[in-house]
């Protein structure tokens, strides 16, 4: 187990940077890559940190630095990999359903690429042949992850190409001798059960023999990390042993060595990040004691998004008797971002830490509401340090005509 980030240094924190503020802890996120590299250290694996869950350049510098690539979902996001010096040949866009041009402007800056449908594999074979090569994204009818929102394997999922299809997927590579050299899948996010990857594994190693340039099988990200207290995330450890085993006998029986990705993103930073909001105010009803917090949806949409579980730590109180409270946003929509809570007695002033912050939080804020959107600091090597400044009200005009 990786303690959380002290108190004291949130508190330290949120005095120096005011509230709401996103903090994140860099060894934390050093610790799961090296819990990621020893649980699959049997195998030819690679990871590839999914930056959508997270974007801050500071941090796609700091798990460049680890050793780890990274696995971009739009053009946008190769580019700030880019400008945060992560070299080329580190890169991965698996695209779902964007223009031609993306592909062809990725192809040009030399990143991997994974195709998402017939169309754009052979929109690839016509403009590329077997020049550039090429990763597949299929579709293995899994049904897997936290909920349907996440949950991309499935048979009425948009994401990939069909394994049905298979027959027509072989005819385009012959036809304009595509250089397929991966086999992707991505089921979902938060998948618990090793046994879901397992399943994908089978999958591909059962039609691999159909591509002879394939040389990596991808099983894209998921890894679930526990929200609640006491929860479990995937056992990696399980899937590292399984995995190995799969794959050795696949090469005893083929004589083939297939290399293995994945693209974590949740894994790598979630646990790393905390949303600290200062309660503005309290309001007792007949039922409830609500708890009135200075974030809300638009800085923190899981909760509402996903009906998703946050942890909640009084940081300035943690002493006082526990009671039961409603902690919700300031939004005009209801965001609660956390239902029925016991926790510390809650003072107005009083400093929390919603946690399991990092992944999926800021990266899906918003201005709703005309609210900012909150800085974000790097905690690293002892040191607080401002990773993006908050938002003024000069950021939200600054798109728009002046009258
Ligand atoms: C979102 C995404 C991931 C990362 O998912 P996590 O649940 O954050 O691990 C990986 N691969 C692809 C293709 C994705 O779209």
């Amino acid at each position: 187990m990786f303690p959380h980030l002290a108190p004291p240094i949130l508190i330290e924190a949120a005095h120096q940077f005011g509230t709401p503020l996103y903090v994140y802890h860099a060894d934390r996120i050093r610790f799961q890559y090296q819990s990621l590299k020893q649980a699959f250290s049997n195998w030819d694996v690679r990871f590839f940190y999914a930056v959508k869950a997270l974007t801050n350049l500071q941090i796609l510098r700091y798990v460049d630095s680890l050793g780890c690539a990274v696995d971009c979902s739009s053009i946008n996001e190769i580019k700030l990999a880019l400008k945060a010096k992560i070299a080329c040949e580190k890169i991965l866009y698996t695209s779902n359903g964007i223009n031609f041009t993306e592909i062809e402007e990725a192809v040009t800056l030399g990143v991997y690429v994974n195709v998402d449908s017939l169309s754009a594999l052979e929109k690839f074979g016509k403009r590329f042949g077997d020049s550039y090569p090429v990763g597949i994204r299929l579709r293995p009818n899994i049904m897997a992850g936290g909920n349907l929102k996440i949950s991309t394997g499935h048979a009425a999922s948009k994401f990939g190409i069909p394994v049905e299809q298979l027959d027509q997927v072989l005819a385009l590579i012959s036809s304009y001798k595509i250089n397929v050299q991966t086999l992707h899948i991505h089921t979902g996010s938060e998948i618990k059960d090793a046994e879901v990857f397992v399943q994908g594994i089978h999958l591909l190693l059962g039609i691999v023999a159909n591509f002879p340039d394939v040389c990596v099988i991808n099983l894209g990200g998921g890894f679930k990390v526990p929200y609640y207290p006491n929860e479990k995330g995937t056992d990696i450890h399980e899937l590292g042993h399984a995995l190995a085993t799969l794959f050795t006998d696949y090469q005893q029986k083929t004589g083939r060595q297939l290399q293995v990705w994945f693209e974590p993103g949740k894994y790598l930073v979630c646990e790393a990040g905390y949303l600290l909001t200062t309660v503005n105010v309290l309001k007792e009803n007949e039922m409830l004691t609500f708890a009135g917090v200075d974030t809300g949806l638009n800085q923190l949409i899981r909760p509402m998004f996903y009906d998703a579980y946050h942890h909640i730590e009084n940081l300035t109180n943690p002493l006082a008797p526990v009671h039961t409270y409603t902690i919700v946003g300031n939004i005009c929509e209801t965001d609660t971002l956390g239902a029925n809570r016991s926790m510390p007695t809650i003072r107005e002033g009083d400093l929390l830490s919603i946690q399991n912050a990092g992944a999926y939080g800021f990266e899906m804020a918003s201005s709703y509401n005309a609210r900012l959107r909150p800085a974000e600091v790097l905690y690293k090597d002892g040191t607080l340090q401002l990773i993006r400044r908050r938002e003024t009200l000069e950021d939200l005009v600054q798109t728009q005509e002046s009258l």
